[in-house]
């Protein structure tokens, strides 16, 4: 098929009058892009289109490095072309032109979604976020908006003076898109909530391109669905963070032999059940080798009492020591600990009630390290188990806010997570295939424990998880519901290429 041309809009122009005077694109799109020849014309027209409205913002052909800023090296996929919007009204003519072209796209903010076609697309146009950053912080400090384009590092640095933090990753290398609208689980999480709990507005642009704001007055049902809901409803173009007044905290990170995993896990599961202080948090990661404890006290402190169980513990190595720091200080120290490293990544979602005794986790811990060292030796694959405390008071949290639709039920309990690092592209199913076996013994042993939570974290889920499906039948129609309220061509649901889709729920 013949190249189908540019369409050219302007004010007094109108996209879809354009479509009606074009028959060779009227073929095209009758014929429903069936054949490659006409799918491949119509994702170029889409490019060209798009570069004709936003010029030197789309890069056509893309040089691969563009292409492969994802985290993982299995979502290094190269778009026919990268679209660089530079405001909601250029994500708006986009998605408008994508409508109308029937182009597939993804949309990448952070990238840091392990599973290919989440935020990365071989057929079709990548929407990346990267330029629509700004952060604003309002004269009485109480909102922080900030651009899905900005980083985690420059917005805790832009509230530090004012003494304010906002509810963010534990990393600040996670783009702002993913993290928000998959729930996000911070260090201050049981003091505040979650991320998405924390957002006092979200501004959108829906698929028929209008922009709307979403908070509690105006499309409440939309805001709702955003806190937890995904990519489902649109393109997030700013996010009203409330901010919480946190600056200077006290934090440690050491590491524990192997051997010592038994005593840690026992005193993870005493300051979980015993610690009433939701200013504690604790970032626990277990790798193959040795285990991580990164402890965290929302207040200067001298030895936060709700640690002593930590402190008799033999510790291999201090990464960070006892230190009264800042958010800012802390989370520049943990980015610098854990650089992101090119290879291939997955991540699994579990979650179960808090255990009532040590032995689960611990036996938990024995059945992952034997089966991750053999997955080990034969593909290199390094991996790390995480156990995230969810204390009552964060779920509490969510309801107290207004509510959200991940239907967690209110007892304390854990988000599990196993991540994985490997570098070849052959081990991919030997990979994930251990990853569904491991996590599926985990769940077996929490049913017989009478332990188990359907609940599976969007933000450590992998591709073939069903996060949408585990907030619960109720939850998960009345998603649909929406969707269906604001985007009536369903774009987001048959267009789009990733992400926790509610039509594959
Ligand atoms: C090293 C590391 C540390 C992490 N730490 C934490 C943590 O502390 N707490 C936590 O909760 N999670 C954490 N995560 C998980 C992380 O929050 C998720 O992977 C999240 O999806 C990443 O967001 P992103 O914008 O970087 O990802 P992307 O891959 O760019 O996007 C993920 C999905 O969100 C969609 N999306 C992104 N932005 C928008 C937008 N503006 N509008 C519409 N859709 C959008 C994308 O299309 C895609 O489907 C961590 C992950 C890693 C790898």
């Amino acid at each position: 098929m013949a190249s189908l041309g540019v369409l050219r809009e302007s004010d007094d122009f109108e996209l879809s009058l354009a479509l009606q005077n074009n028959s060779a694109l009227q073929r095209a799109l009758q014929e429903g892009g069936k054949t490659d020849e006409t799918r491949q014309s119509l994702i170029v027209l889409a490019c060209r289109t798009i570069q004709s409205c936003l010029g030197p913002g789309v890069k056509l052909d893309p040089d691969p490095s563009l292409a492969n800023t994802n985290w993982s090296q299995s979502c290094w996929l190269t778009p026919k072309c990268i679209v660089y919007p530079r405001s909601a009204k250029d994500v708006s003519r986009t998605i408008k032109i994508l409508g109308l072209l029937h182009t597939p796209f993804s949309v990448r903010c952070g990238g840091l979604s392990p599973t290919p076609e989440h935020s990365s697309i071989a057929d079709g146009v990548l929407i990346d976020l990267r330029e629509l950053g700004g952060i604003e912080i309002s004269a009485d400090g109480r909102i922080a908006s900030v651009g899905p384009g900005a980083r985690w590092s420059d917005v805790f640095e832009a509230l530090d003076p004012h003494g304010l933090t906002v509810v963010g990753p534990r990393l600040p290398n996670v783009g702002i898109g993913g993290f928000i609208l998959g729930g996000g689980l911070s260090f201050f999480s049981g003091e505040y909530g979650l991320a998405a709990d924390k957002v006092e507005n979200f501004e959108i642009v829906l698929s028929d391109g209008l922009i709307v704001d979403a908070n509690s007055a105006e499309h409440p049902d939309l805001f709702w669905a955003l806190k937890g809901g995904g990519s489902n409803f649109g393109i997030v173009t700013r996010f009203d963070l409330s901010t919480v007044p946190i600056r200077d905290i006290w934090y440690s990170m050491s590491t524990y032999a192997i051997t010592e995993v038994p005593e840690v896990l026992l005193a993870f599961e005493q300051w979980q059940l015993r610690s009433a202080d939701p200013k504690s948090a604790i970032f626990l990661r277990m790798g193959l080798d040795s285990c991580t404890i990164t402890l965290v006290y929302s207040s200067p402190a001298k030895r936060p009492p709700c640690f002593n169980v930590f402190y008799d513990i033999d510790v291999m190595e201090y990464l960070i020591l006892p230190t009264n720091g800042t958010v800012v200080s802390l989370t520049t120290a943990l980015a610098e600990l854990f650089p992101h490293n090119p290879a291939r990544h997955d991540h699994r979602a579990a979650s179960r009630k808090n255990d009532l005794g040590l032995y689960s986790a611990v036996e938990a811990y024995w059945v992952w390290r034997k089966e991750t060292l053999a997955l080990r030796d034969s593909t290199r694959a390094d991996a790390t188990f995480m156990i995230q405390h969810v204390p009552k008071t964060l779920i509490e949290k969510g309801i107290e806010d207004g509510s959200n639709p991940l239907g967690l039920t209110a007892v304390p309990q854990q988000w599990w997570a196993i991540v994985v690092d490997w570098d070849s592209a052959k081990d991919d199913n030997l990979v994930r295939e251990s990853l569904r076996d491991i996590t599926k013994r985990w769940t077996d042993l929490a049913k017989e424990q009478g332990t188990h939570l359907d609940f599976e974290f969007m933000n450590n889920a992998s591709g073939d998880q069903n996060p949408l499906r585990s907030y619960g039948e109720t939850n998960l129609q009345r998603l649909r519901d929406i969707s269906m309220k604001y985007d009536k061509a369903q774009v987001f649901q048959l267009l789009q290429k990733g992400g926790f889709l509610l039509s594959r729920a």
